[in-house]
């Protein structure tokens, strides 16, 4: 839900509501199928409390999470994810770690962490988000750099 809230909070809303177009979506397949390539010797897929799902964990000096992406065109909002799970691990499990996003297709990776600023952030999103999800109808849909190839496209703009 961070993922939608930055990049469109009408996406969001469908996401929540179920209203969901992604099934025949080429670029998730892709994705799963390289999430499922890349990395063959690490434990994948760490799921905490329900809530967060860390591709996989290593340990490079210090422990790090990791996040396997296609590509870096959904830069922002990837970012955002793991701004969450580094905020979720702090301050729900007091785990204080950084995080990286690798691009294996790209080859090339980028490593996060939190700042206070957007700590601060987070905690409005984390409030904000439900704000949203409580509406009646979806926010309208903007024009925006997202939308050509978002699978709600043709519902929003056509
Ligand atoms: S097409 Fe654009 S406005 Fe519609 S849900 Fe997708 S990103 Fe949002």
């Amino acid at each position: 839900m961070m993922q939608y809230y930055k990049a469109c909070k009408r996406e969001l809303w469908f996401f929540a509501n179920q209203i969901n177009m992604n099934y025949e979506d080429e670029n998730i397949s892709i994705g799963k199928l390289l999430h499922e390539t890349s990395y063959p010797n690490e434990r994948k897929n760490i799921i905490i409390d329900d809530t967060i799902a860390i591709d996989f964990i290593k340990k490079e000096g210090e422990q790090l999470i990791f996040e396997v992406k296609k590509s870096s065109k959904l830069k922002i909002p990837t970012l955002y994810q793991i701004y969450y799970y580094l905020w979720y691990l702090k301050n729900k499990k007091g785990i204080n770690i950084k995080g990286a996003i690798v691009y294996p297709k790209e080859k090339r990776r980028e490593e996060i962490s939190l700042t206070p600023e957007i700590e601060k952030e987070i905690e409005f999103i984390v409030q904000d988000i439900p704000k949203i999800l409580e509406q009646k109808t979806p926010p309208k849909a903007e024009n925006k750099k997202y939308c050509k190839r978002c699978s709600y496209y043709e519902f929003c703009m056509v």
